[in-house]
């Protein structure tokens, strides 16, 4: 493993214990994100074992830090939640609207245009089809009654 690259799960659980390679050792020396790792699973198991590994003053570092990072987090996330929460449940409410509202309006004058249309056409058809003889027959009718 290279200097540079982060310890592996495997490797930090080694370094808890103590049994890390050289460079492993190293890299924690140098790299403050993996010295926390190892630190966490050692409080981890500290508190697991219930034995006082770390030292009542790390721990009491370490807790108040963990503390004060979930605090942070408490506190940051539910402004983000009540920003967001009107603007989401207008979003469900409109997007539940148009689905509810949609299929009961839209779909029905459609629906009533093209059977309107194709109703339209047909009774248009069947008038010009029942109502052109008689017309043609009455204008047949007058056109012959004048001629003759
Ligand atoms: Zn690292």
């Amino acid at each position: 493993m290279s200097g540079r690259e982060h310890l592996s799960e495997d490797v930090v659980l080694d370094a808890i214990y103590g049994i890390a390679e050289q460079d492993a050792e190293e890299h924690l020396r140098s790299c403050p994100d993996c010295a926390g790792r190892v630190s966490e699973w050692k409080q981890t198991r500290a508190l697991a074992s219930g034995t006082g590994e770390l030292s009542n003053e790390l721990t009491g570092e370490f807790l108040a830090a963990q503390r004060r990072e979930i605090y942070q987090r408490l506190s940051e996330k539910p402004p983000r939640v009540r920003l967001w929460a009107p603007v989401l449940a207008a979003a469900c409410a409109l997007t539940v609207g148009v689905f509810v509202y949609h299929p009961g309006k839209e779909p029905k004058p459609v629906a009533n245009a093209e059977v309107n249309d194709s109703q339209l056409f047909a009774d248009v058809f069947s008038m010009e089809q029942s109502f052109e003889p008689a017309a043609a027959a009455s204008v047949r009718v007058l056109f012959e009654e004048q001629q003759q």
